[in-house]
C-alpha cells in the first residue's frame, strides 16, 4: 500500500510515523515544500530571540525518515491533485501516485488590508524562512524598533522574541485588549502591565491602517492619526488554512479541508473521499480549524490509523488548551474560556501583587473553560474535572481559593 502525505509538518510527520509503526510494509512518502527537515515552530521565537543556533530547531536527527523507511522529499512543493487517477503533479514537473493520501499542508499568514505591506521590512511569521529574514534584518545596525501588529499568542511572543533580539517592540491589538481568544479584561490587565514591567510597549483599541517609510518600513500609522515606530513591521493577524490543492481537485473547503470523524475529505456534494484524507491546520472538523499542535497530532494519529485500517479509528474533537510563557508570566487558557452569557457563571480569582490571575467558567455545574495566569498547578486537574463533566456547583465560591484542594473533587468520581 502506497501512503503519500503532502506536508512535513508536525501533522505529515506524525501521520507517517504511525503509518509505519500500524504497517511496517507500508510505502510512505513525505512530500515537503520547504527544504528542511521537520523542525519545531515554537521554537522560531528562540532562534529570532538569539537563544538557540538553527540545528536546535530540528526535532529529529537526519536518518530519523530513512531509519523507518520513511521516503522524504524536500523542496517538493505539490501543485496538483487528480483525486479520480490518484495522482499528483509537482512543481519541477515530476509526478507521483498513491492509494492513499493525507494532505497536512498547514496554512499560511494572513494580513488584513493596510496600505505599504510590500515595503522592506515587513513579515509575517511561518517558516523558518521567515525567521531567518526576520533576524537578519532584526540585525541591521538601522533596525532599533518594532511594531508587531497583533496581540495574539503568536503576536505577543514574537514581540518578546523581538525584545530580546535587542528592539523596542510595540504591540498593537485590535482589540480592547490583549489575546482576546484566551483572555477576559481582567486577565488581560494583569498580562498588560507584566508585559509592560518587561520593557514592551502596548497599544490596544488600535487599527494598523499603513506602513510609512519610503522603501523601508520606518514606523505605522493608526487609524487615529498615532504614528508608532517600527523598522520592522511584523504582522500577526491569524492563519489562513492551506487549501489550493483540496479546492482545485473538487473536494469540499470551507475555512478549511472539509473533514469527517475519520479525517476523511469529502467531494462537493457531501460524499467521503476514501482514500484522501486532511489533518491539522489544514482541515476543518465540525466547523472548526485549530491551528494548535495538539489537535494535529491527535488527528494525525486518526486519519494514519484509517489509512491503514479504514474505519478504525474516529476523531470526535480536541479541548483547546494553550499554555504560553511570556515575559516571564505563564498562561493557560482551557477550553470555553472566553465565553458569555446568562447561561454561564464565572468565578474569578485576583492577586494583582503575586501577578495572579484564575477563573473557571461554570455550565450546569461544570466546569466549561479557565484562564489561569501565572497558576500552572491548577490546570492538570482543572482539565481532568472538565473531561471527566464533575459536578462542582457545590464547591463554586471556594473552587479558586488558596487552600482549596481540586484533587479532591476528582477523588469524589
Ligand atoms: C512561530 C509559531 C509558533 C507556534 N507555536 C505554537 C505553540 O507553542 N503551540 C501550539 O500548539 N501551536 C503553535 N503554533 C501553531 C502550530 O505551529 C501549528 O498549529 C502546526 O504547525 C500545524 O501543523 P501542520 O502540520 O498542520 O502544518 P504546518 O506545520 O504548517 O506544516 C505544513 C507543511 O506543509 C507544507 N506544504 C504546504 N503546501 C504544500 C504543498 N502543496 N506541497 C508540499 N508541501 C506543502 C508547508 O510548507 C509546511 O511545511 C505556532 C506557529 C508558529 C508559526
Amino acid at each position: 500500500m502506497k501512503h503519500v502525505i503532502v506536508g512535513n509538518g508536525v501533522a505529515g510527520v506524525t501521520a507517517a510515523q504511525t503509518v509505519v509503526r500500524a504497517d511496517p510494509s507500508a510505502e510512505v512518502h513525505i512530500f515537503g515544500a520547504e527544504p528542511y527537515p521537520y523542525y519545531r515552530r515554537p521554537l522560531l521565537w528562540e532562534f529570532i530571540a538569539g537563544q538557540i543556533e538553527q540545528e536546535a530547531l530540528y526535532f529529529r536527527p537526519p536518518d530519523w525518515y530513512a531509519e523507518r523507511g520513511i521516503q522524504l522529499h524536500l523542496g517538493a512543493r505539490v501543485v496538483g491533485l487528480d483525486a479520480v487517477d490518484h495522482h499528483l503533479a509537482l512543481a519541477d514537473g515530476s509526478h507521483a501516485t498513491y492509494d492513499r493520501l493525507l494532505l497536512a499542508t498547514g496554512g499560511h499568514p494572513f494580513i488584513p488590508p493596510c496600505e505599504g505591506t510590500d515595503k522592506e521590512g515587513v513579515f509575517t511569521l511561518r517558516t523558518l524562512d521567515d525567521a531567518l529574514a526576520i533576524k537578519a534584518y532584526a540585525r541591521r545596525a538601522s533596525t532599533s524598533t518594532a511594531a508587531v501588529i497583533g496581540g495574539g499568542l503568536l503576536g505577543l511572543e514574537t514581540a518578546r522574541a523581538l525584545h530580546s533580539a535587542g528592539l523596542e517592540v510595540t504591540v498593537v491589538e485590535f482589540f480592547p485588549y490583549l489575546l482576546p481568544r484566551q483572555l477576559d479584561v481582567e486577565g488581560a490587565e494583569v498580562l498588560q502591565s507584566l508585559l509592560e514591567a518587561q520593557g514592551l510597549q502596548v497599544v490596544t483599541g488600535a487599527t494598523t491602517v499603513a506602513i510609512l517609510g519610503s522603501a523601508r518600513a520606518d514606523c505605522i500609522r493608526l487609524q487615529d492619526g498615532r504614528i508608532i515606530d517600527g523598522e520592522l513591521v511584523l504582522f500577526s493577524t491569524g492563519m489562513r488554512s492551506e487549501v489550493t490543492l483540496a479546492q482545485e481537485a473538487g473536494l469540499a473547503v470551507n475555512r478549511g479541508v472539509f473533514v469527517d470523524a475519520q479525517l476523511r475529505t469529502r467531494q462537493a456534494d457531501g460524499q467521503p473521499v476514501e482514500d484522501v484524507f486532511a489533518v491539522g491546520d489544514a482541515a476543518e472538523f465540525e466547523g472548526r480549524v485549530y491551528g494548535i499542535i495538539p489537535p494535529a497530532i491527535e488527528q494525525a494519529r486518526v486519519a494514519a490509523a484509517n489509512m491503514v485500517t479504514p474505519g478504525s479509528a474516529a476523531y470526535s474533537g480536541t479541548m483547546p488548551a494553550t499554555t504560553l510563557k511570556v515575559a516571564g508570566a505563564e498562561l493557560t487558557s482551557l477550553g470555553e474560556s472566553v465565553v458569555e452569557g446568562d447561561e454561564y457563571t464565572h468565578v474569578r480569582h485576583l492577586d494583582l501583587e503575586a501577578g495572579q490571575y484564575r477563573k473557571v467558567v461554570l455550565r450546569d455545574g461544570r466546569i466549561m473553560g479557565a484562564i489561569l495566569l501565572n497558576d500552572p498547578t491548577r490546570a492538570r486537574p482543572i482539565t481532568q474535572l472538565i473531561e471527566r463533566e464533575v459536578d462542582v456547583s457545590a464547591y463554586a465560591e471556594q473552587l479558586l481559593e488558596d487552600d482549596f484542594d481540586l484533587k479532591s473533587l476528582l477523588r469524589e468520581t
